[in-house]
């Protein structure tokens, strides 16, 4: 049967995560999963339900109604997550979840909710999962981490495009600041803070193409493919 691996894509906000791993999930066959969708997920549960997530019990009894599930979409093939059957793949994109996304993801209880599912999806290998804490805690003897990082200004430019298409009246200052604050608690929190893996190779792609990137990684997976035969 053919080797497959688990690849991990950790890295700041808005850096090119999620279309890196996207590119190589369908080049290699690969389940691809987007671990923030989960977080982003959980706060906007939390939200409309009006769950005070600084009382441990409140979390505790929203986590207990919540199901997460990705499926993938039958027209463009890629994979999108239903929170209690609703599929919420462009809700949980706004502003909105974004400026609680990080407050949430700190704490403990939604930490353990989410990773014990990503290491579930992860048991039969052949997946490629990006996040903050994939390579060092969600799969740490993965057998090919990436952290990836990029210049702000490009960074802040990306995310301004994406969710302007969507809302014409996001400012681009209020893509910066909120880049800015994510990636400041996603650091600095005490639980799984964000930090590239002693082991993960680091990708700069500021100046790549998508090509560009895409072929120096499959480089890394030929390497750690025959690595692992
Ligand atoms: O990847 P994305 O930007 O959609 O993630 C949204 C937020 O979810 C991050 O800013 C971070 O607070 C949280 N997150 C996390 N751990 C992960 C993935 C995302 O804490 N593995």
């Amino acid at each position: 049967m053919e080797k497959k691996i688990i690849i991990t894509i950790d890295g700041w906000s808005s850096c090119g995560k999620s279309t890196l791993a996207k590119q190589l999930a369908r080049e290699l066959g690969y389940v691809y999963i987007d671990s923030g969708a989960m977080y982003r997920a959980i706060t906007l549960y939390f939200l409309r339900n009006h769950i005070d997530w600084t009382q441990h019990k409140a979390v505790e009894d929203a986590l207990r109604k919540i199901l997460l599930e990705f499926h993938s979409n039958h027209k463009t093939g890629q994979s999108e997550i239903y929170l209690n059957g609703e599929n919420v793949e462009y809700v949980i994109r706004d502003l909105v979840i974004a400026e609680k996304v990080s407050e949430v993801a700190a704490i403990k209880e939604v930490r353990q909710f989410a990773v014990k599912q990503q290491q579930g999806m992860g048991k039969k290998k052949g997946i490629v999962m990006d996040g903050r804490d994939i390579g060092t805690v969600v799969f740490p003897d993965a057998e090919l981490k990436i952290f990836m990082t990029a210049d702000n200004a490009i960074r802040v430019e990306r995310r301004f495009r994406e969710l302007y298409d969507k809302n014409p009246n996001v400012t681009i200052e209020e893509v910066k600041a909120n880049l800015e604050m994510r990636d400041y608690i996603d650091s600095h929190r005490e639980i799984s803070p964000l930090r590239q893996a002693e082991d993960a190779i680091l990708l700069d792609n500021s100046k790549l193409t998508m090509r560009e990137q895409l072929d120096l990684a499959l480089g890394w997976v030929k390497e750690r493919l025959s690595a692992a035969r």
